[in-house]
């Protein structure tokens, strides 16, 4: 569905990813694992177009989306959940999620929004609350539900787990699972990798913007070298 082909980005001087290579197929969810600053993040914004590949070639089922805007590949099937959540704080939930399908204006719509409510029974609850006054936990499930608005084949999430308690952590990565299950492939970048590798199919290593390794989520979590580096302590 997605690869990436010796993709070279640079902030600047910085040379933050290197030649990387990464495929992932219809259905998986793929996990990126590695250190602060290794380029987790700059590769899920290369990937949604929000950064530009100096080189190399990014593929979506089989077509170059090099040149392509942000808002074109939300269109193609792309969508991105940044770190930090991002909601409009000053937006009610229900706007929020209008945002999310600004690129849409179809008769399904309505089933769309009864299908985030149901997936995420609290945003029902908060449907006229302003965003900005969620806790944590429900902004991450709100922006979630605004990226699934746009009816995503593609799902890029980054660090959804990030300051919020272990148990609604638990619930978000179960609503991940299901959102995979209903059909959207996922990216998926966790400082928690222990966490992101018992939900993937398959995962990279990233290390100072070149991948590592790669492999099946379930080896490397039992892998001693990956185990040392990345998962304990
Ligand atoms: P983290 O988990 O800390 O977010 P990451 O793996 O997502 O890490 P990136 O945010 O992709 O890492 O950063 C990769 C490299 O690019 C780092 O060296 C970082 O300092 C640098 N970098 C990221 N954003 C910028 C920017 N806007 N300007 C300059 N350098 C940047």
């Amino acid at each position: 569905m997605l690869e990436l082909k010796n993709v070279n980005v640079y902030y600047g001087a910085i040379h933050a990813l290197k030649n990387l290579n990464l495929k992932i197929n219809e259905g998986e969810i793929v996990t990126l694992v590695g250190a602060n600053g290794a380029g987790k993040s700059t590769t899920l914004k290369t990937i949604s177009g929000l950064l530009k590949p100096e080189s190399g070639e990014i593929k979506f089922n089989g077509e170059s989306i090099n040149n392509l805007k942000a808002t074109d590949l939300v269109k193609l099937g792309i969508s991105h959940v940044p770190e930090g959540r991002r909601v409009f704080p000053k937006m009610t939930v229900m706007e929020n999620l209008e945002m999310g399908a600004f690129i849409r204006n179809d008769k399904e719509l309505n089933n769309d929004y009864e299908k985030i409510f149901s997936l995420f029974p609290i945003l029902e609850k908060r449907k006229e609350q302003l965003a900005g006054t969620l806790s944590g936990g429900e902004q991450q499930m709100l922006a979630i539900g605004r990226a699934l608005m746009s009816r995503p084949k593609l799902l890029l999430l980054d660090e959804p787990s990030m300051g919020l308690a272990p148990i609604i952590v638990k619930e978000i990565f179960d609503i991940i699972n299901n959102i995979n299950e209903t059909g959207t492939t996922v990216l998926l970048v966790e400082q928690n990798a222990n966490l992101a590798l018992n939900v993937s199919h398959r995962a990279y290593i990233i290390r100072n913007g070149e991948i590592e390794a790669e492999g099946n989520a379930r080896e490397m979590l039992k892998d001693d070298k990956v185990r040392k580096a990345y998962l304990e302590g």
